[in-house]
């Protein structure tokens, strides 16, 4: 039986996360965070002194993926172990980023992205989701805020940790992977010819949901 997909990408910070997994949960779909496998590989990557060694090991597939849910949320497995709480800092942000420009990395990561696609009906989020994971996406949006509004929005997620973050740090940040992750020559984020674009700069969270899921409404036949 043919799955229905749902393609968001966009820039870091728009929301896709936490948007996606609201949608995946109103619709009893399987939500895939794709940003997720890159910093798994990043992960990965640290355990190499340099990027020959570690381009090597994943051709000797040495590096084992598996995503696993737990009431929705979604556990990232790295050769048996549960690295899920270890893949949000901002260092293996910037290795993700980095990492994610290497077409090997790349490669290694399509054939699954597009396995659990054919296998679950999904809301997959990344950069490149609509334009190279599923290109035959039922629906593609493309989500996006200003730079500052997205530093904003996780300035405020991050202020009461310890060793958080400054906000001019954040944003600077943001702007760096912003421009990483589309001037790769590999899998660019930009957004599809048929994706739509929603800018979240001035919407809430709720907003955002109801606004995508009213297109799933008009474009979907989910019945
Ligand atoms: O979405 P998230 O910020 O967790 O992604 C981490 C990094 O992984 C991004 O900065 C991007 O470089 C890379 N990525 C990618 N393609 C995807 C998802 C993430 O290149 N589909």
């Amino acid at each position: 039986m043919k799955t229905c997909n749902i393609a968001i990408d966009g820039p870091a910070g728009a929301g896709k996360s936490s948007i996606a997994r609201e949608i995946a949960s109103r619709l009893g779909f399987v939500y895939v965070d794709t940003g997720a496998l890159y910093r798994a590989i990043a992960l990965f990557s640290a355990d190499y002194p340099t990027q020959a060694d570690f381009l090597q090991a994943l051709e000797d597939a040495a590096c084992h993926l598996e995503l696993k849910y737990f009431g929705g949320t979604q556990c990232i497995f790295l050769n048996g172990d549960n690295v899920t709480d270890k893949l949000r800092t901002p260092d293996i942000s910037m290795k993700a980023s980095q990492i994610s420009a290497l077409p090997e990395v790349r490669a290694f990561l399509l054939d699954q992205q597009k396995s659990i696609a054919k296998e679950h009906n999904v809301i997959m989020d990344g950069r490149d989701i609509g334009t190279v994971v599923l290109p035959d996406a039922d629906l593609k949006i493309f989500l996006t805020a200003s730079p500052e509004e997205r530093a904003s929005r996780r300035y405020l997620e991050l202020e009461d940790k310890p060793d958080a973050p400054s906000y001019e740090e954040i944003l600077e940040d943001i702007k760096r992977r912003d421009y990483n992750d589309s001037h790769r020559t590999v899998a660019p984020l930009k957004q599809a010819k048929d994706a739509i674009l929603i800018d979240s700069t001035t919407m809430g969270f709720h907003e955002v949901c109801e606004a995508i899921l009213e297109l799933i409404e008009e474009k979907l036949d989910l019945e």
